[in-house]
């Protein structure tokens, strides 16, 4: 039995004899149902009209991104480490010349995901790669693909090996995961941020929103919440969730004041505009 792709965002559903009569993540408030309706693939068809591309975003950190761009087109992040790499979000494809690749590199110790847009494939990497997935149990409800590999975590901050940290700070999605890599940067710290905190167009700055295609905002304490999570935080350096997007010094600055601009324009009292 087939694992149908919707072909708008990427997620994979757990197998079935015919496609699913819709995509929940589509149909939400923050994604949308194209135009011309919803469409379903599988991995094998996508693997016969796409590969993956790959660069280095810097010493021990790949980026991999699908082309032509598929669904959402965000990036996966291969992080290296002494103690094993990271997949930090998923990509939908993962095929032969990408698995060879993952392995030369040493495989993957585990697969960490931001929210659930870029759940993807997680399953089909899991098992590829006989690793965990590590999410926030605050949005289980959008895994559609369950997996015994689906470990669900709890609270603000899980650690992982050699000093990585996933932070929850919620906005986006309840369970928005940021991950901290304190190794990042030339040792200055570095945080792969998923939607949670959106590196934007200009890459000087970063936003943050409920919805990105339907521009539904976020509200001033949520802003004010995923600020807060990342204080304690070392980190110079902010990959966004798209290629191209990345802050690449100040990012704790970059932050402080990307938020302070948003909730003067959120709360609405004028001020923002006049500056
Ligand atoms: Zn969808
Ligand atoms: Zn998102």
């Amino acid at each position: 039995m087939p694992a149908f792709i919707c072909t708008a965002c990427g997620m994979q559903f757990a197998p079935t004899p015919q496609p699913p009569a819709a995509c929940p993540v589509c149909e939400d408030e923050r994604q949308y149902v194209p135009p011309g309706g919803q469409e379903w693939t599988t991995l094998e068809e996508l693997s016969r009209s796409s590969a993956n591309a790959w660069r280095v975003l810097e010493p021990n950190l790949f980026e991999i991104v699908t082309t032509p761009a598929f669904a959402i087109g965000q990036r996966a992040q291969l992080l290296r480490t002494p103690a094993g790499n990271i997949l930090w979000d998923c990509i939908t494809l993962v095929d032969s010349a990408t698995i060879e690749l993952v392995r030369s590199l040493g495989g993957i110790k585990a697969i960490a995901i931001s929210h659930p847009h870029y759940y993807s494939c997680m399953v089909e990497w899991a098992q590829t790669f006989k690793v965990p997935i590590y999410l926030h149990a605050a949005d289980r409800a959008w895994i559609f693909r369950d997996d015994p590999a689906i470990v669900l975590w709890e609270g603000e901050r899980k650690e992982l090996p050699h000093g990585l940290t996933l932070i929850c700070c919620g906005g986006h999605f309840p369970g928005g995961v940021v991950l901290h890599w304190p190794g990042g940067a030339e040792g200055r710290g570095a945080l792969l941020s998923g939607d949670i905190v959106q590196v934007v167009q200009d890459r000087k700055t970063v936003s943050f929103m409920r919805s990105f295609p339907n521009f539904i905002p976020m509200s001033g304490p949520a802003v004010e919440r995923v600020v807060k999570a990342l204080e304690p935080f070392a980190f110079d350096r902010i990959h966004g969730a798209f290629p191209t997007r990345t802050i690449w010094k100040d990012g704790k600055r970059v932050l402080k004041s990307s938020a302070e601009r948003y909730l003067a324009y959120i709360r609405g009292d004028g001020s923002a505009e006049l500056l």
